[in-house]
């Protein structure tokens, strides 16, 4: 068994506080909900435990409060085999939590408390500089605040580690970072409001992609949900579409796919191959409930693509 390679993620954690309502409440109205559950979520640790099953070895870099929320999300990080040394516990703030009413339709009201999570410093990333030495790739999102996000692809520089950066949510990224960027992996909304295009299907997608290439990132990979992805790279120009599944969740459908390529290009396999694997990863993960807990393991991606 080769090693495996080693990822480094930079982003938030949270706890997923969601409540089954039959209906959103008006303002301040009361409505008497049904099943409660706590799940693990963030874009960071999702994209970490979607790594670490697809078969990386992984290192995260985040911010959680001194208190239950933090100290679990920890656990349930270490149970994944995630190095979590570098996860600062913030002693000032709290964890982050977002707390979730969801509708008997899907419809969904949605509060984030980011918590530590908006408290993760130049410094907190700096401390890992160990891990930049030894890391294939570095993978952030926009959860967390920009200085910290600077300094990441600031010392991935240094080091000479590819990025991959999820630029979600949709944020105005500072011209100067794109040439910094090896693969931007936004969604439709994302990549519409990086470059005022409206991104609804494959032909709107390879005109955005096309543009945030033109910024001087290296890939761009635009996710369309259930019509796939549009992957803009050196000489490849192309649409692919999803597998089809069932699909009955699709939180962290990005995060997944983001994780899942991460694995697939470290480990050496062509682009296509790479993008074709964490489709798989993200096809399986909509077919489950959940955030962190939908991320397949490397054997049932594998299963799935023979
Ligand atoms: P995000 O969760 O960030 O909004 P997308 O919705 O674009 O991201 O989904 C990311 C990837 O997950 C897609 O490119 C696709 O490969 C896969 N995916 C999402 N929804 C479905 C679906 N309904 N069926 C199959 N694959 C899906």
């Amino acid at each position: 068994m080769p090693t495996k390679p080693h990822i480094l993620v930079i982003g938030s954690s949270n706890t997923d506080l969601v409540v089954k309502v039959p209906r959103l409440p008006a303002p301040g109205e009361t409505v008497l909900g049904g099943d409660f559950a706590s799940v693990a979520g963030g874009k960071g640790a999702n994209q970490a435990v979607a790594a670490a099953r697809a078969g990386a070895a992984v290192t995260f870099v985040a911010r959680v409060g001194d208190d239950a929320f933090g100290r679990l999300s920890l656990e349930g990080l270490r149970k994944e085999g995630i190095h979590v040394d570098y996860v600062v516990t913030d002693r000032q703030h709290p964890s982050g939590v977002a707390l979730i009413l969801v509708a008997p339709d899907g419809q969904n009201s949605i509060a984030v408390a980011p918590g530590a999570n908006a408290h993760l410093t130049p410094a907190d990333v700096h401390h890992a500089a160990a891990a930049f030495r030894s890391a294939r790739l570095v993978v952030i999102q926009l959860e967390i605040p920009m200085p910290a996000v600077q300094s990441a692809l600031e010392l991935a520089a240094h080091h000479r580690v590819p990025v991959l950066l999820n630029p979600a949510p949709a944020r105005p990224i500072p011209t100067d970072w794109f040439r910094h960027i090896t693969f931007l992996v936004p969604n439709a909304k994302e990549a519409g409001a990086l470059t005022g295009i409206e991104v609804t299907d494959p032909d709107t997608a390879i005109r955005a992609a096309a543009r945030l290439r033109h910024k001087g990132v290296a890939h761009v990979i635009v996710t369309l949900g259930d019509q796939g992805v549009v992957l803009d790279a050196p000489r490849l120009h192309k649409h692919l579409p999803a597998h089809r599944v069932h699909a009955v969740d699709t939180t962290a459908a990005g995060d997944v796919f983001c994780g899942a390529l991460a694995v697939a290009w470290t480990e050496g396999r062509p682009l296509l191959e790479a993008v074709h694997f964490a489709q798989a990863a993200a096809a399986i993960s909509v077919t489950r409930f959940g955030a962190q807990r939908s991320a397949p393991t490397r054997a049932e991606i594998e299963r799935f693509l023979h």
